[in-house]
């Protein structure tokens, strides 16, 4: 009886994280923001020249503790310019306190995975041999 009772609860378990997977886009799983040591590193590509590059976050110096005073427990809010065009890139992430992602948004580029700035730097790197 017992053994039953906990493979039910078991199966029942593992139906809810299942659903839990399936609730969330693909877009909503990917990752944006790595952890390197004393780092926290991101990728974004400029919207005015589509040059992918890393953005670099120290955690001691640019990790800001918010107090309760907003979403999440950190915050970083960081300005990049890229090497080709001048235009600027707002970047602001909300995290936990465990440093994972709660919020985040970004102006005048867009956000890339690992991968994908990988990739899109090799393409880019070709294109600009050539
Ligand atoms: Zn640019």
């Amino acid at each position: 009886m017992l053994r039953n009772g906990l493979s039910v609860s078991k199966e029942g378990e593992k139906m809810k994280l299942f659903d839990l997977f399936k609730r969330k886009s693909p877009e909503e799983r990917k990752k944006f923001l790595y952890i390197e040591r004393d780092l926290l590193v991101f990728y974004v590509q400029c919207d005015e020249c589509g040059e992918p590059f890393r953005g670099i976050v120290r955690k001691n110096s640019e990790l800001f503790q918010t107090y309760g005073q907003k979403t999440g427990d950190y915050e970083i809010s960081k300005e990049l310019i890229g090497a080709k065009c001048h235009k600027k890139i707002q970047v602001h992430f909300s995290l936990s306190g465990n440093l994972k992602v709660i919020e985040k948004s970004i102006e005048g580029g867009n956000f890339l995975t690992r991968d994908e700035f990988f990739k899109l730097k090799e393409d880019y790197n070709d294109k600009k041999t050539v």
